[in-house]
């Protein structure tokens, strides 16, 4: 920044970056810390089916509780723990948590509870190989069928090699799903979706935000669910916050929708209150058409 100053000497950092890089450091240091403090919790948001309302999906979403900073969010320190190797234990305290709380639901809940936990791209790394011993469990247990859906990035299809796809052809054999995560946002290549073992889309908010006010956004929700049901995918809206973008979701045949206007993510104890409210509700809506 200091190169019009004159002289040879330049500074790298504005003050702000020097903030930015002190504060990522901190919170890198901070995270090391995390599991074991037990700062770390899960909230869990409700995925509807637009079809029949039945709610028989969550997706698992990861907070950190600091004990002096308070509530971050996940885009604050996914991206530190993916640089530091922490995603690897992060990762796995977040997989057996979903899983234990899934396999709780399912006996007070569902039977066919099902939970989508996020999963980073780094965690896909070869090394990280020696992490995923549960894959063989859930294979071995017909019972951890269909609990389980993946969600990726188009981030990890990107640079994918053998290695990806044989990873996520594992998945499908062990009865777990794999859902392609904020899908129009990154490099959408279409010839990934017919390459890769991907049972569902998810449409990003930032295209549900729109529908109604942009007709281009609604054409290109339309386009995403006409091509994902004709390679036998299905389709799961994000961001739905009002009821007319669920209409309009609903018309053009979307199959499963997440957002505020169901609910936002919630604590355990909320979701099971949610859950209880939203049967009762759509049993009276049923009865009484
Ligand atoms: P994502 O997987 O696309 O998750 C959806 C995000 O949208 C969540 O933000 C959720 O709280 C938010 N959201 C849900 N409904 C609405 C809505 O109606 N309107 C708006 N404006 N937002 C809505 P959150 O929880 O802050 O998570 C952000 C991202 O962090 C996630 O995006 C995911 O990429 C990542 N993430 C969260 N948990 C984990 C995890 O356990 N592991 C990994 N690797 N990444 C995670
Ligand atoms: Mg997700
Ligand atoms: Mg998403
Ligand atoms: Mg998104």
């Amino acid at each position: 920044a200091s190169k019009q100053k004159g002289g040879n000497c330049f500074t790298y950092f504005t003050p702000r970056m020097q903030q930015h890089a002190e504060n990522r450091m901190r919170l890198s240091h901070d995270l090391r810390q995390a599991i074991t403090n037990q700062e770390f919790f899960l909230e869990y948001q409700p995925v509807v089916n637009l079809q029949t309302n039945q709610v028989v999906k969550a997706e698992a979403l990861l907070r950190w509780q600091h004990p002096v900073k308070g509530l971050i969010p996940p885009m604050e320190f996914i991206g530190i723990a993916e640089d530091n190797l922490l995603i690897a234990p992060i990762g796995e305290w977040v997989f057996k948590t979903a899983i234990a709380q899934c396999k709780s639901w399912r006996l007070s809940l569902h039977p066919q509870f099902q939970m989508a936990i996020n999963k980073s791209p780094v965690q896909f790394a070869p090394d990280h190989r020696k992490q995923e011993d549960w894959l063989s469990e859930m294979g071995q247990h017909p019972e951890f069928n269909g609990m389980v859906v993946i969600e990726i990035t188009e981030r990890l299809l990107l640079d994918a090699n053998t290695h990806v796809s044989e990873r996520l052809a594992q998945y499908r054999q062990a009865g777990v799903q794999v859902a392609l995560d904020d899908f129009g946002t990154g490099y959408s290549a279409l010839s990934y979706l017919k390459k890769f073992s991907i049972d569902y889309v998810k449409i990003d908010r930032s295209f549900v935000r729109e529908l109604g006010v942009s007709s281009q956004d609604g054409a290109l929700c339309q386009a995403i669910i006409v091509m994902a049901h004709s390679l036998g995918m299905q389709v799961i809206a994000e961001g739905i916050e009002n009821l007319r973008q669920l209409r309009i979701l609903q018309e053009m045949g979307c199959d499963f929708g997440q957002g505020y206007y169901f609910s936002p993510p919630l604590r355990t104890e909320d979701f099971v209150a949610w859950y209880q409210a939203w049967q009762r509700q759509t049993v009276i809506s049923t009865r009484h058409p």
